[in-house]
């Protein structure tokens, strides 16, 4: 009997949406889109909140905290954004509808259904005007066309000129209509400490909303409303349109559909970065230049092996070395064949959940190349606490969880000769858990073995460890690696 009520499960939604009158807890909106669309379904309330997050949340409703509901039209009424005028817009009389509405603008709608008025809530007519954009791409010179509000009278007779804003009230979101207010640049320049508070605040809303979400990245359709809602009793002034605050922030990147983290870039937009001249800058800074103190300063890192509980080494390294020299040590000290590559990932933590994001550091090919490899480890600009993910053999995934402990200044005296010849080097280690010669045992010997015979182990169905003695020729031409105790 699913679906009786001959409506989907999105309209179910739509209609329950409609018919607030106010703010409503999850669970009890739930219960009302079930009692219009039953379903035989056996855990029912799932589907229904995933229908909420993907396709209703910034359209339909705002959540406004992690258990309540608010219509949309009630959630940002009210809120504000300020808009930058273009030279061209000025001279132009016009307003781009895109980027100044965007998400400001329900998908349902078009740009000739938006209203604006005054502060004496007067209408403001305009008409929407399709200019066409002449740009020039990677292959060769291309045209779009785009929507803009017709509004030369009313910025003369707002008497607006260059580096004065437009405030943008949200009336009701669903018509969509608007309040439209001129900002001369002194008044903005009067309220600039608590325009900086507001920028930060919503910055840092948003922030915390993608700190928060899995998939690293937030999309702007749903992000960008909930920002504004959350924030519109809060503020002091109006914060500056997300696009620009967006932009500013070194931690956030726009890309065009979601917000991301400042240093996340796809391949892809690596590549365009490359090409592209204008946006060279946004590539990662540059290696910071160290100092002699900075090069010289021990590093004390922990590293545990992922795979086997209870096998770490503690290993100083100095800041002028470098993660190709960490590698080399490692792979050394754990007993691993050198002809692989290897990588280095930072561990960030994401806000105060447990989570990690992982950012590529270096691959290190085997004798010494690879992006990266040439890093020195004082230019990672890591403090005690943090981690790096380390991983040998992308074959074999041998991982790796490197943390900072601390850093200390050489114990070395200054003049030491070739002080870097000390470092890397195992100040501790776990007490070892040795593992015995399977061979030997079978003549009540008890040996510490040397290697894990993965040929004879994946016959035998356990592991199978072999002394240097009985290696050969017993396990000739068995897969042997050497153990680390
Ligand atoms: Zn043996
Ligand atoms: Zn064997």
């Amino acid at each position: 009997m699913p679906q009786d009520a001959g409506i989907t499960r999105d309209e179910a939604i739509t209609q329950v949406a409609a018919a607030l009158a106010g703010p409503i807890s999850l669970d009890e909106f739930v219960e009302r889109v079930l009692a219009i669309w039953p379903t035989n379904n056996k855990n029912p309330k799932a589907p229904v909140r995933q229908t909420i997050r993907d396709h209703h949340l910034g359209k339909t409703l705002i959540m406004t905290d992690k258990k309540t509901l608010t219509p949309i039209q009630m959630a940002l009424a009210g809120a504000q954004f300020r808009v930058g005028l273009s030279r061209e817009e000025l001279k132009e009389g016009i307003l781009y509808v895109y980027p100044a509405f965007q998400y400001f603008l329900p998908q349902t709608k078009s740009a000739t259904e938006l209203q604006l008025v005054d502060e004496e809530d007067h209408i403001i007519p305009t008409e929407v005007t399709e200019i066409t954009i002449q740009r020039q791409g990677l292959l060769g010179a291309y045209s779009y066309k785009q929507e803009a509000l017709k509004l030369g009278w009313w910025f003369k007779k707002n008497r607006l000129s260059r580096q004065d804003n437009l405030l943008v009230t949200i009336l009701d979101i669903t018509i969509p209509k608007f309040r439209l207010q001129a900002e001369p640049h002194h008044e903005y320049r009067h309220h600039r400490k608590e325009i900086v508070v507001a920028n930060q605040q919503l910055a840092d809303t948003l922030f915390s909303t993608l700190e928060a979400e899995r998939n690293e990245r937030i999309w702007g359709s749903t992000a960008v409303p909930t920002a504004y809602a959350l924030l519109k009793d809060t503020i002091p002034y109006p914060a500056d349109h997300w696009l620009e605050v967006v932009k500013k922030d070194p931690r956030l990147r726009w890309n065009g559909t979601y917000i991301t983290y400042g240093d996340r870039f796809s391949p892809i937009e690596n590549l365009l970065r490359d090409l592209e001249p204008a946006r060279r800058d946004q590539r990662p800074s540059r290696p910071p230049k160290l100092s002699k103190q900075q090069k010289q300063q021990v590093y004390r890192f922990h590293v545990a092996y992922k795979r086997r509980n209870g096998l770490w080494r503690r290993i100083e390294i100095q800041g002028s070395q470098t993660l190709s020299d960490f590698n080399d040590f490692l792979v050394g000290e754990f007993k691993h064949d050198f002809d692989h590559m290897a990588g280095f990932w930072k561990l960030v933590r994401r806000g105060q959940t447990k989570n990690y994001r992982e950012i590529e550091i270096a691959t290190i090919e085997p004798f010494d190349g690879g992006e990266g490899a040439h890093t020195k480890i004082a230019a990672l600009e890591m403090q005690p606490g943090d981690k790096m993910k380390y991983v040998f053999d992308f074959g074999d995934w041998h991982e790796y969880v490197i943390e900072l402990e601390a850093i200390e200044a050489t114990t070395e005296p200054d003049s030491a000769p070739k002080r870097e010849s000390h470092y890397p080097r195992v100040v501790a280690q776990n007490r070892p858990h040795y593992e015995y010669c399977t061979d030997c045992a079978e003549v009540e010997r008890k040996t510490v073995a040397v290697y894990l015979c993965h040929s004879c182990a994946a016959i035998q169905g356990e592991p199978v460890y072999v002394c240097k003695a009985h290696a050969s020729p017993e396990h000739d031409d068995h897969y042997l690696e050497e153990v680390v105790f």
